[in-house]
């Protein structure tokens, strides 16, 4: 198989410049994500986890180390890497074809041949129909789906996903996870998901990263068993080996927060959502 795909961060340390100072964000980071792996960055809020999204993106150049794509090194933003975020950026005043078909069309590529992938594209995610229409007539997990289609069309090696589900209500969420998981899965791309939810983290990746307080330093790395790598998030969630792996993620979790003590994980572990700060 080949490696285009390959991610690697190479002793990458990054530190905020601005008129407030110097902050250090990332510390020494060092991770391989092999060819088609999808790996899930996990940690408290501020910990560097978006950080380490943009240096593989090319949006931050890192102030010591390297990021390399396929062996090639990172200097700024590529076609080879897909970003998608918590929220979905469509234009209001372009149509969800022309959405979808944004990034082609900055490239240089919007040829036939590709506004026919996208047009398959919007059919595949179960848009057909909405071509025509604009983002405020979709609810919000449609709206998401536009913005993976938008993601797809330019048809990257590494799809970068930060929170991308976590604006939108349980069930649509879950619906969601199991089209992304398999769209990734069935190009054989690299993923990188940076999620708060831990049985999102478990149940979709195939490695799972948790990172240490800031300044972002990898803390513990947990591989997912075989059998809930196989299996689509949906089913993995249901599968026997899912709750160990979700305690043992939580436990590690609940280590790191009270260090920070920003969060009182007990409580929001005994259902009172509310109660955190
Ligand atoms: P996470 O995504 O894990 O919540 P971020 O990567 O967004 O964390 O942030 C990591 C650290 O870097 C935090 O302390 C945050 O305050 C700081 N930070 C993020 N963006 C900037 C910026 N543009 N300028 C200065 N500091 C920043
Ligand atoms: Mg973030």
């Amino acid at each position: 198989m080949p490696d285009h795909g390959k991610l690697r961060l190479h002793n990458v340390t990054h530190v905020y410049v601005n008129d407030g100072g110097a902050s250090l964000a990332v510390d020494s980071f060092n991770l391989t994500v092999g060819q088609g792996e999808f790996v899930s960055l996990v940690g408290p809020s501020g910990c560097g986890k978006t950080t380490v999204l943009h240096l593989i993106a090319g949006l931050l150049r890192p102030t010591r180390g390297e990021v390399t794509i396929g062996g090639a090194a990172v200097t700024g933003p590529t076609a080879s890497v897909g970003y998608m975020l918590q929220q979905d950026y469509l234009f209001p005043w372009r149509n969800i074809q022309d959405n979808a078909s944004i990034g082609l069309a900055i490239n240089g590529k919007l040829t036939p041949d590709a506004k026919s992938r996208v047009r398959g594209l919007l059919q595949e995610l179960e848009l057909s129909g909405t071509e025509l229409r604009y983002p405020h007539e979709l609810s919000g997990g449609m709206r998401q789906r536009v913005a993976l289609a938008r993601t797809l069309a330019t048809e990257p090696d590494v799809m970068l996903l930060d929170e991308p589900f976590s604006a939108l209500d349980m069930h649509i969420k879950l619906q969601l996870e199991d089209l992304v998981w398999d769209t990734i899965r069935r190009r054989g791309q690299t993923a990188v998901l940076v999620t708060h939810d831990l049985a999102e983290a478990a149940a979709m990746s195939d490695r799972i990263i948790v990172l240490g307080r800031n300044p972002g330093r990898i803390r513990l790395t947990l591989d997912v068993p075989e059998e809930l790598r196989r299996t689509s998030p949906m089913e993995a969630r249901r599968h026997p080996s899912f709750q160990p792996l979700f305690e043992q993620l939580w436990e590690e979790m609940d280590v790191e927060e009270a260090a920070s003590s920003s969060v009182d994980v007990r409580k929001e572990r005994n259902g009172h959502h509310d109660e955190k700060v």
